[in-house]
């Protein structure tokens, strides 16, 4: 429910079908004032109900304020008849001159609640680097309970950096009818969320992050400044029937409808990385060879096969007769073809294509001048900011023709975006203030900290979505993995503009399984991707454990399988061919329930699909290295009281049996697995 207020837009409520309805106390905060060559102008907002309309799908109220004369459009959609709405805030300059505005919140909210009711506030990290040993947060808001979470492209930088998280927040009123709210941001620069509860109040912003401050932002007459997209939805029940819808909609709505369309994906891949930098013809193609007899079906080229950072171009000593080749080579073996690209890095190849930091033509793309004594590292430069006109138009035909001459299937950035600020005065976001800026070294790069931090990353990931938006419209077939260095850019822009994110940089089982834990809470399960690495396996209960950890999104095997011994190499062919006809149909479309406590490797864990139109669900189990926890009863949700379901333990670690869904999802299902680390998965479906 909306109101047009005189002077500012209000949401006056909200409420879902059996939810609570959640009353609104303040009205939208409009930016107060703008800047005129250092002049401050206050802005006197006036409804304008000639260009506002109303639909059943759409509403948005423009507010317009005169001298100077600045429109300000609130707008709420519902793009599909289910799930959440979406919410944007445009700020346009009218007037003929260029003028600055500050921070104008994507939305900002005081809802009334009774001062006695318990609530909790669930949020998930991102599981960048290494997944953290809590990833999913689940806190009671009590009286005086005051959280902010944050997002960029790039956190972590130090150590004093708190961890990020998913740019999502879930409440939930506790009591017999257990329902709620969620709200996320569909933006990958630097947005926070902020909560704050005084009693009967529950105050929350979600945006573009003020910190560090003051945020200013252009506007040249004509141009526009969009709030982050958000998007606010009600639920019933737990959190994991608010993500059943979620993912559902990131799918609808922000997915790409070309990939989901393919039948097989998530692809099953094929890494070189298993052998890091030293990737070269012969290794690869004797993994196509191997990757091919495995039933894989994307053979993808990690970092290593380019001549130098900012420089990519085939080594001519790895690939002597280039990579197009090589990739031939894979479609021959009816595999598709991927590499990896750090396309917003320069380095100091003279080559000619090579992105050199020292070019007078483009040093100025860099955030920073570089020392003299520079070098960059064997894969990671200098970043550069894309925002900046030239250096966008650079990338642009840069990815274009390593997509077309390579004959790619996919193109995974890896690297980083601008995530801090940047020294250039010339650029089109605004400067760093002179008198509170740092600039420091981190991962071989220089970066800088200023009041212009979120600016910078404002223009710089619309250039990346913009340059992603191109690259799939002049191939429609591509795939776009985002990496980012290994989730850090796990968030709802990322699934509008690629079809996958890597979700962790650390491979191990456990790494795996948390970093999907985390974030299956809030994206679409096929866009997650574990890479699975070397681990040891004795036994193969513990080489299947292994796969499986990275087998429940999408899987990309990093490993030479070529090392693998022939019973290995038959076990993996098994798994897959289990992961292509039966886990794969569940993790496109199936609803996903965390049935046990977050993987601590210890203890078990397990995570359940269930597809009530093809009445067909999975439930994964790991058995943690608890000596003593031989068998384990999982609970099972989502399924029908009344109806018998036929359970089948394809490891056959138990008689495949009969069971009531009253007996499933009360006392659950009992587990016996004789070895630590290792896994079983029960297939169910209805029986008579
Ligand atoms: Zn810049």
């Amino acid at each position: 429910m909306f109101e047009a207020g005189p002077y500012a837009p209000r949401v006056i409520s909200l409420s879902a079908t059996g939810n609570t309805e959640w009353k609104n106390r303040s009205s939208e905060k409009l930016i107060p004032f703008v800047e005129v060559s250092g002049r401050e102008f206050p802005c006197e907002w006036r409804f304008n109900a000639e260009e506002s309309e109303i639909d059943d799908k759409k509403v948005s109220f423009v507010y317009e304020s005169s001298a100077p004369h600045i429109r300000l459009t609130w707008e709420w959609r519902a793009p599909q008849a289910y799930g959440p709405i979406e919410h944007e805030i445009r700020v346009e300059n009218l007037d003929s001159q260029e003028l600055w505005i500050p921070m104008q919140d994507s939305f900002a909210f005081d809802w009334q609640i009774e001062e006695q009711v318990s609530l909790t506030h669930l949020f998930v990290e991102k599981g960048a680097n290494k997944p953290s040993s809590v990833g999913t947060h689940q806190v009671l808001v009590n009286d005086a309970y005051r959280w902010t979470g944050i997002s960029s492209t790039y956190g972590d930088l130090r150590d004093s950096d708190p961890r990020e998280i998913i740019p999502w927040t879930l409440i939930e009123r506790k009591g017999a009818n257990r329902s709620g709210w969620y709200a996320g941001i569909e933006f990958s620069g630097r947005t926070r969320i902020s909560l704050e509860r005084t009693k009967a109040s529950l105050k929350g912003v979600f945006g573009l992050n003020p910190d560090p401050g003051p945020f200013r932002t252009r506007l040249s007459p004509g141009e526009a400044f969009e709030s982050p997209t958000i998007f606010l939805g009600g639920f019933r029940g737990n959190p994991d029937e608010a993500g059943n819808v979620l993912r559902k909609w990131v799918r609808e709505v922000l997915g790409n409808p070309n990939t989901w369309r393919n039948p097989d994906y998530p692809l099953v891949v094929n890494n070189s990385w298993g052998g890091g930098m030293d990737v070269n013809e012969d290794i690869a193609n004797r993994m196509i060879r191997d990757a091919a007899s495995l039933g894989m079906e994307m053979f993808h080229v990690d970092a290593g096969w380019f001549r130098a950072v900012g420089d990519w171009y085939p080594s001519p000593h790895k690939f002597p007769h280039g990579l197009a080749p090589i990739a031939d080579e894979a479609h021959q073996h009816g595999l598709k073809f991927g590499l990896w690209v750090d396309w917003t890095q320069a380095g100091l190849s003279t080559e000619p294509g090579a992105l050199n930091a020292r070019d007078p033509k483009v040093r100025d793309w860099m955030v920073t001048d570089i020392p003299r004594d520079w070098q960059p590292e064997p894969f990671k430069g200098q970043t550069i900011d894309i925002g900046v006109p030239g250096a966008k138009l650079w990338a642009q035909h840069e990815v274009e023709r390593i997509v077309s001459s390579y004959h790619l299937d996919m193109l995974e950035h890896d690297g980083y975006l601008v995530a801090h600020g940047c020294d250039r005065t010339d650029h089109p976001h605004a400067a760093p203030d002179p008198l509170n800026k740092c600039t420091y070294k981190s991962s071989g790069a220089y970066w800088v900290d200023s009041s212009n931090s979120t600016d910078v990353s404002y223009h710089a990931v619309r250039a990346y979505y913009d340059i992603h938006s191109k690259l799939r419209k002049d191939h429609p077939e591509l795939l776009l993995e985002i990496c980012n260095d290994g989730g850090r850019m796990v968030d709802f822009g990322s699934a509008a503009h690629g079809d996958y994110f890597s979700i962790t940089d650390s491979y191990d089982p456990l790494s795996n399984r948390r970093a999907f834990y985390d974030a299956s809470h809030v994206l679409p399960a096929a866009m997650l991707e574990s890479y699975v690495e070397k681990w040891p396996t004795p036994r193969l209960d513990n080489f299947r454990y292994m796969l499986r950890s990275g087998m429940m999104g999408w899987l990309t095997i990093m490993i030479d399988t070529n090392n693998w011994t022939a019973e290995q190499h038959a076990e993996a062919k098994r798994e897959i061919t289990l992961y292509k006809q039966t886990l794969r149909p569940l993790i496109r479309d199936a609803n996903l329930y965390h049935v046990s406590p977050r993987p601590d490797s210890v203890h078990w864990d397990g995570i359940e699909y269930w597809n009530p139109s093809s009445k067909q669900g999975a439930l994964y189990a790991f058995r943690g290295t608890s000596p003593r926890e031989e068998t384990h009863w999982f609970r099972l949700q989502g399924l029908d009281l009344a109806t018998n379901y036929h359970l089948h333990f394809y490891d056959g670690s138990s008689p495949d049996r009969r069971a009531s869904g009253q007996e499933l999802m009360n006392k659950g299902v009992k587990l016996t697995l004789a070895f630590p680390l290792s896994s079983e998965i029960v297939l169910f479906e209805p029986q008579e």
